[in-house]
């Protein structure tokens, strides 16, 4: 019998395909420091972000065939030597894309209407000051007819776009590698529609966008940093659903406390999994401890794929 360990978890529909495939699947988690000693039982794990496989727990478990990746980046996995040493990696690189997207918009929406804010002090000063806290958060803006400009324009940065678009808004694109023209949209009661992307420079994005959203993979140095905050509009907002490192943090608070930058809506940090105070208890930012892809939808897409990927690999 084939035993995986699904360290991180694993959806319970991805669960049950995989045991009707006679797979055992282990999911309970292992603490990483017992990974080296524990995992060598084991044909095959499953993680998310979390777990870390690395050379040595690689070089640890000779019996290792497979690594799943629950989600996109696969930054907490030596792939290259996994491959090397015959170990298969595979990842669900579109299962959370929708709602990676809508948490874009949870970010919007929050930005623009004070919520992050008024949900800190509603529950302290709502009684005795809510008339003061109703003029603070009294010139909220609307997204419709607002530009969103959207970096790095792959699976995520285009749903991203479509829900945009759905509000009434306009999108502009860069991405370093364009790889679509035109958007297929299916919005509600079935219609279909399809929209030409308008690509922009990255500068031209950036100026001339009221919100900028980043869905780029992870870089050694920040896509968004000072030159790019000093080139923004006046007001402007910007969301990082994408992974730490992309937003320059020292630039973001710099842009933030000098009034040029209106909110920023963060769901990855640099020093995940502890973000540091200052951007916790910021009054402009809107947090979300990384959970893009933490919607029963998204986790059941994934684990399904996961499943029929795994199942597939061993069957071969
Ligand atoms: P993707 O590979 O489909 O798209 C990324 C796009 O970025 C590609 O088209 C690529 O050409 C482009 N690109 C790369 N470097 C660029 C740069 N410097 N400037 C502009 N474009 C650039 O990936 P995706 O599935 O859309 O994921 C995007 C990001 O979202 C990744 O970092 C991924 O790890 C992250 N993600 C976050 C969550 C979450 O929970 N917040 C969940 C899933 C994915």
């Amino acid at each position: 019998m084939i035993k995986l360990l699904a360290n991180d978890g694993i959806d319970p529909v991805g669960k049950q395909l995989l045991e009707e495939a006679g797979f055992f699947v282990d999911t309970n988690h292992i603490p990483q420091d017992e990974l080296p000693e524990k995992l060598q039982n084991y044909d095959a794990i499953t993680v998310r972000s979390a777990t870390k496989v690395r050379k040595a727990l690689i070089d640890a478990c000779p019996n290792l065939k497979l690594i799943g990746r629950g989600g996109v980046g696969v930054d907490n996995i030596d792939v290259e030597y996994a491959l090397e040493r015959g170990v298969a990696v595979h990842n669900t690189p579109a299962a959370s894309s929708a709602s990676v997207g809508e948490l874009v918009f949870a970010h919007l929406f929050t930005g623009v209407r004070f919520l992050q804010d008024a949900n800190r002090k509603m529950p302290v000063e709502g009684a005795s000051k809510f008339n003061d806290l109703k003029k603070a958060y009294a010139k909220g803006i609307e997204l419709r007819g607002k530009t969103i400009g959207i970096l790095g324009f792959g699976r995520i940065g285009r749903e991203t776009a479509k829900i945009a678009y759905g509000l009434g808004m306009e999108v502009l694109a860069f991405d370093v590698y364009p790889s679509v023209t035109e958007l297929e949209i299916t919005l509600g009661g079935g219609v279909t529609v399809t929209i030409p992307v308008k690509y922009a420079e990255k500068d031209e994005v950036i100026a001339q966008s009221d919100f900028i959203s980043l869905h780029v993979p992870f870089s050694e140095e920040p896509v968004i940093g000072a030159r790019e905050f000093a080139l923004m509009k006046k007001g402007a907002g910007l969301v990082n659903c994408s992974r730490g490192g992309t937003v320059d943090e020292d630039a973001l608070l710099e842009a933030l406390n000098t009034g040029g930058l209106a909110f920023a809506g963060l769901d990855v940090f640099d020093n995940e999994p502890t973000p540091r105070t200052d951007l916790l208890v910021h009054p402009k930012i809107s947090l979300t401890p990384h959970i893009g892809a933490s919607t029963n939808e998204a986790q059941e897409r994934i684990g399904v794929e996961l499943a029929t990927l795994i199942i597939n690999h061993f069957k071969t």
